[in-house]
């Protein structure tokens, strides 16, 4: 996607996203954060830390059960607690990656890992091999 058609997509000024990606930009509106996460499918936390410069890692602390997790809801905060390991609820491993691929779990928005195909939430019979 080019750079033209992303703002359009995203209902910005050209000049405006390239501001943005030269990290000129400290403050975006509403506006086009919100456009720009519907257009690139990203959360808008990432896109607001990335214009503030904060590394990725540190907002990405996503964490989920593959076995209790439901797609296209929150995570459990719980989960997101940099000290739990397992879930709370089956104590199955929490996972920031793919199952499958290893890649980051990049939205929780996402069904599926758009790296490998496969359904980011771990298949019933895998998930009660892995409990202990
Ligand atoms: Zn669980
Ligand atoms: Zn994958």
């Amino acid at each position: 996607m080019s750079q033209g058609e992303l703002a359009k997509k995203a209902g910005i000024h050209l000049q405006s996203l390239g501001k943005i990606e030269l990290g000129k930009t400290a403050r975006l509106s509403t506006k086009t954060t919100t456009g720009l996460s519907r257009a690139l499918q990203i959360p808008q936390e990432y896109l607001e830390a990335v214009c503030k410069g904060v590394s990725v890692a540190s907002v990405q602390q996503m964490k989920i059960c593959p076995h209790c997790w439901v797609p296209g809801t929150e995570a459990e905060a719980i989960w997101l607690n940099p000290r739990s390991k397992y879930c709370f609820a089956c104590g199955m491993k929490l996972s920031a990656r793919c199952l499958s691929c290893n890649g980051p779990i990049l939205s929780l928005k996402f069904r599926f890992c758009p790296l490998c195909g496969v359904p980011y939430k771990a298949p019933e019979k895998l998930a009660r091999m892995s409990v202990k």
